[in-house]
């Protein structure tokens, strides 16, 4: 059996008590399936920064680049108020490790009124550049001050983005007709951009995607190539969302709209994502540290174990994968074990385990 090893880093709050349920699932996984997982435990966070002064201790990075296939990350807290030498880890490790790509799946639990169709859709956000380059400057003039920011997009950023918008929607297409899907969705990649106003940096993004998207393989899979204008795109995402099967874009546009998207499924004790780069992925609920509730063990972990599911498929793990996503989808549809945020009365524990049974 091949032995992937996993860093995981649960940070603060009721990360410690989420990431221990992902280490679980991982554990609980078929041995037919011809994985087995060793863990290593990694310090970061709100509560590291206090105790040494680090919020992101060298040797976590330096473990998860040198021993480390993949990892978990749970939430940090952040201080509330501005902190010197303080800066967020997760940013700082996906800056580190190259993890160019955050992706962020959005999967709706049953009908609503509201939605009455399933809302299934991966929002691929780059990573890496954009107004995030954090180039800013301020300078006065004789009418006050005036603040600029850079928004940096190049080539390489928006065809490697593009490309994995393209790769995650062939093997959306593949699981769906593996598994006998009825939803008639096709494989379909929307190209977020704004190049109606900013012609070079988003005609850049979306000139490349498109390009991107067009090489054959792609096309001969069937991916079709759409685009639209982002702010159209945040009346229609949320108006018609079970429309969409794979949006990528700028990142800017893509943490807007991934985390609005979250709100389309009810609870952010849903969503998972996962930061990824060539060869590296670290999955992530997308909730912070939830001070609320950290201690009373009621966090709901599905997020987590989503995010589980979402690092083993680029690790190349898609079976695996697949059991994950199927046993959360069951306990869900089932309905009976859910966590209060779900309006359920089960503890961290017992949605869990309950997953865990229908692996
Ligand atoms: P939050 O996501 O921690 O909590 C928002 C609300 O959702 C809370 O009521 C919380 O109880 C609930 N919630 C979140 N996750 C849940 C889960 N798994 N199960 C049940 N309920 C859940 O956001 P916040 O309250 O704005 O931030 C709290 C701290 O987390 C802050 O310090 C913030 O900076 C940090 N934060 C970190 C991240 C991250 O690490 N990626 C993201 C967001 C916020
Ligand atoms: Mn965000």
């Amino acid at each position: 059996a091949r032995t992937l090893r996993i860093g995981l880093i649960p940070g603060d709050g009721i990360g410690r008590e989420v990431i221990p349920a992902g280490r679980r699932i991982l554990e609980a996984l078929p041995s037919s399936l011809g994985l087995k997982f060793s863990f290593v435990d990694l310090d970061a966070g709100f509560e590291t920064f206090k105790q040494t002064g680090i919020a992101l201790p060298e040797k976590t990075v330096e473990t998860l680049k040198k021993e480390c296939d993949g990892a978990l990350f749970g939430a940090v807290s952040s201080p509330t108020t501005a902190t010197k030498g303080y800066s967020s880890p997760i940013v700082a490790l996906r800056k580190r490790l190259d993890l160019y790509a955050n992706v962020r799946p959005v999967k709706s639990v049953a009908p609503t009124p509201a939605f009455p169709d399933p809302i299934d859709l991966v929002i691929v956000r780059e990573n890496t550049e954009d107004l995030y380059v954090k180039e800013e400057k301020t300078y006065s003039t004789p009418n006050g001050k005036v603040a600029e920011a850079i928004k940096r997009i190049s080539e390489r950023a928006s065809s490697r983005i593009a490309t994995m918008a393209g790769d995650i929607a062939v093997r959306r297409q593949r699981v769906r007709s593996s598994t006998g899907d009825t939803s008639g969705k096709q494989a379909v990649v929307t190209i977020t951009h704004k190049s109606n106003v900013l012609s070079q940096t988003d005609g850049l993004f979306r000139e490349t995607a498109r390009a991107a998207l067009s090489q054959s393989h792609f096309q001969s899979a069937g991916v079709q190539i759409e685009e639209q204008i982002v702010d159209s795109m945040v009346y229609k995402l949320f108006r018609q969302p079970a429309s969409y099967d794979v949006i990528v874009a700028p990142n800017l546009y893509g943490d807007i709209l991934s985390d609005g998207a979250a709100a389309l499924v009810g609870s952010l004790g849903l969503v998972p994502s996962a930061n990824v780069g060539d060869g590296f992925a670290i999955g992530e609920p997308c909730h912070g540290s939830a001070p609320d509730i950290q201690g009373k063990g009621i966090a709901n972990p599905i997020a987590t174990l989503r995010s589980v599911g979402l690092m083993l498929e680029f690790l190349g793990q898609e079976e695996a994968a697949a059991r994950i996503y199927q046993a959360v989808d069951g306990n869900l549809a089932d309905g009976k074990l859910l966590s209060p945020d779900m309006g359920g009365k089960s503890g961290t524990e017992e949605v869990l385990e309950d997953v865990i049974r229908r692996l």
